[in-house]
């Protein structure tokens, strides 16, 4: 009886200890998007080695995109006028939905641009 307690309170204390790292990661998540748009010029850029890059052909300048490879691409499309983009007009690296903690550049582009309505 008391080794069947002890397991059960063993379990409890993985459990608390799950829903605390789950509590403490989603209330890191909500501060880094409460950060307001001015701290966005301290993040990182976001670097040609990155595997979501990578997976997503980024390239910091729509000017090298094989248009080969990517037959759909236009030369007008820019992270600065991709819908996944958070950035204003203007400037030079802005945040992107698919990169969080992160910046693209704006004349930069990768294979999931989506126009900006
Ligand atoms: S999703 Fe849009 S803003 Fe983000 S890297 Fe790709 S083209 Fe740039």
């Amino acid at each position: 009886m008391k080794d069947l307690l002890s397991r059960r309170d063993a379990l409890k204390t993985l459990a608390l200890g799950a829903g605390t790292l789950l509590v403490a990661r989603t209330a890191g998540a909500g501060a880094e998007a409460a950060k307001p748009a001015a701290a966005a010029g301290a993040l990182p850029h976001v670097a040609a080695t990155d595997p979501v890059a990578m997976a997503l052909s980024y390239v910091e300048s729509a000017k090298g995109v094989d248009a080969k490879k990517f037959p759909t691409f236009k030369p007008e499309q820019k992270c600065g006028n991709c819908l996944q983009s958070k950035g204003k007009e203007g400037e030079a690296w802005v945040p992107c939905n698919l990169f969080p903690g992160k910046l693209v550049n704006a004349q930069g582009w990768c294979k999931a641009y989506v126009k900006k309505p």
